[in-house]
């Protein structure tokens, strides 16, 4: 059989731990005998983060700009405890973190769905992505502990020196204080890169906030993104066949609850960050759940939404196999070769990406699969395997389909 050519390079940012180990095998066996892999590495390993003074990070970012495409292995973001550990020169930020604020991104979250790992809640047939505003709010809110009586106010000076106050409280007593923020430019990325990704995914777009009690802060992101939509997506959704549909964070959540998925839900930073936990662990399990980051110019960064998968790293070198679980990483890698696909118009290239894919999910849905997925699959026969022998096993259903 002929390899696959690909026209353009795909930013290829390898890792830590045992997302390290599997990236290389799922390189070796599910991608190089089929691919001619033209890829330009960035080694974002935290060995080589601390050797580089983290610049490889920000130079692979740079990189998924000029590109357009990234696959990104999971990465050490380090603790204290690394720092003896890697002997580190200084406590390195997280690449995720780095690599977001370089592009300026939403990450949206995915479950991959299959038989015999059904959701808890029985009427979601379809996945739902969430969409999760990363920047501001209560992330990057200052807090008062309030000792006693007294009046607080929300004091604006602006660049001529005039002041706008408002008042918050008269507090009679003690109580807390906080104060947040956002940006118009960052809410206008969020926006676009949903509607982007909404268009890309031919999903309906939901977006939820409490605009009626938050009649300033909360109305703004109301309105930029119908702002945004009317003017610039409008058009391109009717065609598309989908839906822009806002409404109360409330009642978004009970209507999710009874959809049956198939949309991507748009969230605020704090609402995305609990209502992607409830959503991923109702789907059934973090290792079956795929992460985008997306940028508001249409540059794509895939990965796996776990970590690396340390315990199970620390029972690999001491030779032992471990059942880790490598979907979610070769869904980052078919998810980033479909979009290279997509873009260079390289039709082979999209159609080994959703081989690579179905062939994952018949593989589990036989009855193969690790630990973490026999543990809450309902099948009746299952085998669980080592992560080397369920990738041979994904080889095997993968060569009968192309
Ligand atoms: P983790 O790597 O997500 O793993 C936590 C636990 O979840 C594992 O011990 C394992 O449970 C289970 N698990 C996660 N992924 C699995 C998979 N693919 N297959 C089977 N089981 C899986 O989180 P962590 O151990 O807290 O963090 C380890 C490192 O990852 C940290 O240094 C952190 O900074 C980093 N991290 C990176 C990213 C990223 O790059 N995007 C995200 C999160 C964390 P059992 O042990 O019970 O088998
Ligand atoms: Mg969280």
């Amino acid at each position: 059989m002929n390899k696959i050519m690909m026209n353009t390079p795909l930013v290829e940012m390898d890792g830590d731990e045992m997302t390290r180990i599997l990236w290389k095998w799922i390189k070796d066996d599910l991608l190089e005998p089929f691919v001619e892999l033209k890829t330009e590495y960035y080694d974002l390993g935290l060995e080589n983060r601390n050797a580089t003074n983290d610049e490889v990070t920000k130079l692979s970012a740079e990189a998924t700009k000029k590109y357009g495409v990234a696959v990104k292995c999971a990465t050490i973001t380090p603790n204290a405890a690394r720092m003896t550990e890697y002997t580190l020169k200084e406590m390195w930020k997280s690449p995720n973190g780095t690599i977001r604020a370089i592009l300026d991104g939403t990450v949206f979250r995915a479950p991959i769905i299959v038989k015999g790992v059904e959701p808890y809640v029985a009427n979601w047939k379809k996945p739902i992505t969430i969409a999760r505003h990363a920047y501001g709010d209560v992330y990057k809110a200052s807090e008062l502990r309030i000792p006693n009586a007294g009046k607080a106010e929300l004091v604006f000076t602006s660049e001529d020196g005039s002041e706008t106050r408002e008042l918050i409280h008269n507090f009679k007593g003690a109580g807390v204080l906080q104060g947040m923020h956002n940006l118009d430019g960052s809410i206008q990325s969020f926006a676009r890169s949903c509607f982007n990704f909404a268009l890309d995914t031919k999903q309906d777009l939901w977006f939820a906030t409490k605009d009626t009690i938050s009649k300033k802060y909360d109305h703004t992101f109301k309105d930029i993104f119908q702002e945004i939509f009317d003017k610039d997506y409008a058009d391109k959704f009717k065609a598309a066949g989908i839906e822009y549909f806002y409404t109360l964070i409330d009642d978004a959540v009970a209507r999710v609850v009874r959809s049956e998925g198939g949309f991507i839900w748009a969230c605020k930073n704090y609402d995305g960050d609990v209502m992607s936990d409830m959503v991923a662990t109702a789907f059934g399990s973090l290792s079956m759940m795929t992460s985008v980051l997306v940028s508001p110019e249409g540059n794509y960064e895939y990965e796996a939404a776990h970590g690396t998968v340390q315990r199970h790293y620390y029972k690999h070198l001491k030779g032992e196999k471990t059942s880790t679980n490598p979907i979610a990483t070769i869904f980052a890698w078919s998810g980033a070769l479909r979009k290279r696909g997509e873009i260079d118009s390289n039709r082979e290239l999209m159609e080994f990406a959703d081989k690579l894919e179905a062939a994952c999910i018949k593989t589990i849905e036989d009855g193969q699969m690790t630990n973490d997925l026999a543990i809450i699959s309902s099948l009746k026969e299952k085998t669980v395997l080592n992560s080397e022998d369920f990738i041979k096993a994904i080889r095997v259903n993968l060569e009968k389909m192309l």
